[in-house]
């Protein structure tokens, strides 16, 4: 079944793009000193922009320019002050939000919808919930005479780039800490736009800093000697060498990073309802989601049911344009990333799984990835226990509760899982047992700024967002 829709595109013309971008480095835009590279558009193989590569003498400045910042400005400045340069913030992002989120779309390959509708709210919201918390830190249950950190070092990854600047940037302004922020290389351009924003607010030179570059860039800014806190969010693989590289130092870390989780549907569920959410759960932002619910396990009781109506409902799912507002699954970020899923997906198959997706027409030029599911998948299969990071869903089963616990807890992640069921009491049972951050209950891929965020096991330390967040930044 499936309706044609004529385009509904939304129009660039709201975007002033540059055909180049410097670092931003004490409140101004300056060249950087390495080579640079192209930021292009993952569904079309445009050139955005040329974007500059930071090498190890501007990332030193970039911090040289946080502590002055730090010292003389941001951290002597009463929490009431800082407030308002963060309202100011969040006010300039709503007022800008349609830029940003055709931005965002563009360079990301994210449907405008979810661009439009989630990432830019949300991250309006993280701005202004921290903003709040500015001139409360004492009372933020971390000791009477809370004090910032100094300079943090912030690295993100690609797949949220502005909502992972405002987990990073917002908490730690908040509590008093300048920062460096290396946004990931495929993705530098809504960064960049919130540094003008920053201008913009006349937020104070120095206090928020962006080197761009990739993978060299971040380790020039995790090897600083003047470095106070370092958060990361991005691949296990990196979060280990990261951890790995500070382990002789004391400087605090948090790590995000990935995530296999298990969304569970029970017999009792309302099924239309599940479909739906497991749909949100793999194939929001094309999988590109750490806590994406990756591993689908079923009741066998529903099992035919589930996937005949989950196969209904991916048929109707549209793919293409991410500036077309019917677009329901975008552009898979890179191409390497594309290859990765390609690898995976090949594993899956060779090691037995059946693989299913709907027909679709994918465009010829850009990175695509038809939404896909594994059904017959056992436990041991790599696509069982590898994050893909893509729109890929593996389907297993189970009998009993106790059987779906011990399922979802056999991974080396611990980001997230999601249980639907009518029962109250079984889903307070089943959070207590799912050895996962944050667990959704009857819904998923919900994020709120007063909810904390994080992982055990592999998928990292510390949490981001709520008032945890704060703890993160502050020094107590
Ligand atoms: P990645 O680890 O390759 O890159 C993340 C960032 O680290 C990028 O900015 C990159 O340039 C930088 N980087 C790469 N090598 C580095 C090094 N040696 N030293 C310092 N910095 C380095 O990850 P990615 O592919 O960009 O992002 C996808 C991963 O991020 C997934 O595994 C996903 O689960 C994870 N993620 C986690 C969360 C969370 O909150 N837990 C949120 C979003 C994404």
């Amino acid at each position: 079944m499936g309706f044609e829709y004529a385009p509904a595109l939304e129009s660039r013309s709201v975007v002033d793009l540059k055909s180049s971008y410097g670092l931003f480095i004490d409140g101004e835009f300056v060249d950087a000193s390495g080579p640079s590279f192209k930021s292009v558009s993952p569904a079309t193989e445009e050139v955005l922009a040329e974007i500059g590569q930071a090498d190890v003498a501007d990332v030193d400045r970039a911090v040289q320019a946080a502590r002055r910042a730090y010292t003389r400005t941001w951290s002597v400045m009463s929490g009431a002050e800082r407030a308002k340069y963060l309202y100011r913030i969040a006010r300039i992002i709503q007022e800008r939000s349609r830029e940003l989120a055709v931005l965002e779309a563009l360079d990301n390959g994210k449907p405008i919808r979810e661009a439009r509708d989630v990432d830019v709210p949300l991250v309006a919201a993280y701005f202004f919930y921290y903003a709040g918390w500015a001139d409360k830190l004492e009372y933020a249950g971390f000791g009477a005479t809370p004090r910032p950190l100094g300079v943090a070092a912030q690295i993100i990854p690609w797949n949220f780039p502005l909502l992972m600047l405002a987990w990073k940037i917002a908490p730690a302004l908040a509590a008093g800490n300048t920062v460096v922020l290396k946004p990931a290389e495929t993705t530098s351009l809504t960064a960049l736009l919130f540094a003008e924003i920053c201008q913009q607010a006349d937020l104070p030179p120095g206090v928020v800093n962006i080197v761009t570059g990739a993978g060299s860039t971040g380790q020039a800014l995790v090897a600083h000697p003047d470095i106070d806190k370092l958060a990361f969010t991005g691949s296990t693989e990196v979060g280990k060498a990261i951890a790995r590289s500070v382990a002789a130092s004391n400087t605090p870390v948090t790590l995000e990073l990935g995530g296999k989780a298990a969304n569970i549907v029970f017999d009792d569920a309302p099924i239309d309802q599940a479909v739906e959410g497991i749909v949100n759960g793999i194939f929001f932002n094309q999988g590109h989601v750490c806590c994406a619910g990756s591993r689908l396990l079923v009741q066998e009781s529903v099992y035919d049911d589930v996937l005949a109506r989950l196969k209904r409902r991916m048929a109707t799912l549209r793919m293409g344009d991410p500036l077309d507002k019917n677009t329901d699954v975008g552009a898979i970020n890179s191409s390497e990333q594309l290859a990765r899923i390609h690898e995976l997906t090949a594993v899956g198959e060779s090691e037995g799984a059946e693989r299913w997706s709907p027909p679709c027409d994918l465009p010829e030029r850009g990175f695509w990835f038809a939404p896909t599911i594994f059904t017959g998948v056992s436990q041991a299969h790599r696509i069982a226990r590898e994050e893909i990071f893509g729109p890929v869903l593996s389907v297993l089963t189970f009998r009993t509760p106790a059987e779906a616990v011990e399922k979802a807890n056999n991974t080396p992640f611990g980001l997230s899982a999601g249980v639907w069921t009518d029962k109250g009491s079984r889903i307070l049972w089943m959070a207590n047992q799912l050895r996962a951050g944050v667990v959704w209950a009857n819904t998923f891929n919900r994020f709120d700024p007063t909810s904390p965020f994080g992982g055990y096991k592999e998928s990292g330390y510390g949490r981001e967002g709520g008032r945890h967040g704060l703890e993160a930044y502050l020094a107590h």
